[in-house]
């Protein structure tokens, strides 16, 4: 029902805090499941059907160093709330972590392709199918972001997307019929379906379009249109009466 992502300016040891006081903010949206994903030099995904509280007691005691990451907060749609329908959703190497919100319509046809070319599939969502499209085209050669694009491009229905991948620094987005902010803080860059998640890093944000593709990297954002030339789009900055 809700998705974060976080790209520290610098590694960040307290990624974990930044993320799941994100999804704090969410939580008015309503939700049945919450989890992370954060990349360092590999990806450590997190996530468990029930409260905050749930994922909390989840995740490690200590600090967590992060160059990127993403969140969810869940109300299932496709799949009942269990930890493994729970967000984020892994390729089958585990180099892709994927959160969605919305309904992806045409998942049955792109799961029974996928699962023919040998993807073997963990839950019952209908997001899933977007880390293993990922996959695909990495396989095939092509770097994260033509990978994140063209799996966005097949695509049909409702969505807010957001992706890390253990290759590259950052978050990839995109978004179509569902609301995506960005957020550009002193510490780093944000992005999520609503303010709230990140109003305590910054007020200045960005509202991507639908169509739109968005990275957030260490050394700012960049946001581009379905034919990937890149677009100059305004920063505003936001009131919000909490
Ligand atoms: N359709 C997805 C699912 O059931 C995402 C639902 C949501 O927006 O939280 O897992």
């Amino acid at each position: 029902c809700g998705i974060i992502g976080y790209t520290p300016a610098q590694t960040d040891p307290n990624i974990l805090d930044v993320l799941l006081d994100g999804l704090s903010g969410l939580e008015y949206r309503g939700y049945d499941s919450a989890g992370v994903a954060i990349a360092d030099s590999s990806l450590s995904v997190y996530k468990r059907n029930g409260e905050l509280s749930e994922l909390e007691a989840a995740v490690p005691d200590r600090p967590v160093n992060g160059q990127a990451g993403i969140g969810h907060t869940r109300w299932s749609t496709h799949g009942p709330p269990t930890d493994e329908n729970a967000h984020p959703h892994t390729d089958c190497n585990g180099s892709v972590a994927v959160v969605h919100n919305g309904i992806i319509e045409n998942y049955r046809d792109l799961r029974e392709e996928l699962e023919a070319a040998g993807h073997e599939f963990e839950s019952e969502t209908d997001t899933e199918v977007v880390p293993h499209l990922i996959e695909t085209s990495l396989e095939q050669g092509a770097d994260a972001e033509t990978a994140f694009r063209r799996a966005v491009d097949r695509l049909e229905g409702n969505f807010a997307v957001a992706a890390v991948c253990s290759d590259i620094e950052g978050v990839l987005a995109a978004r179509h019929r569902s609301p995506l902010v960005l957020g550009i803080g002193d510490d780093g860059y944000h992005l999520a379906s609503d303010v709230p998640a990140f109003l305590d890093h910054t007020d200045r944000v960005v509202y991507l379009q639908d169509g739109q593709f968005a990275k957030i990297c260490p050394s700012g954002i960049e946001i581009t249109d379905e034919s990937g030339a890149v677009v100059d789009m305004p920063v505003k900055t936001v009131e919000w009466d909490p």
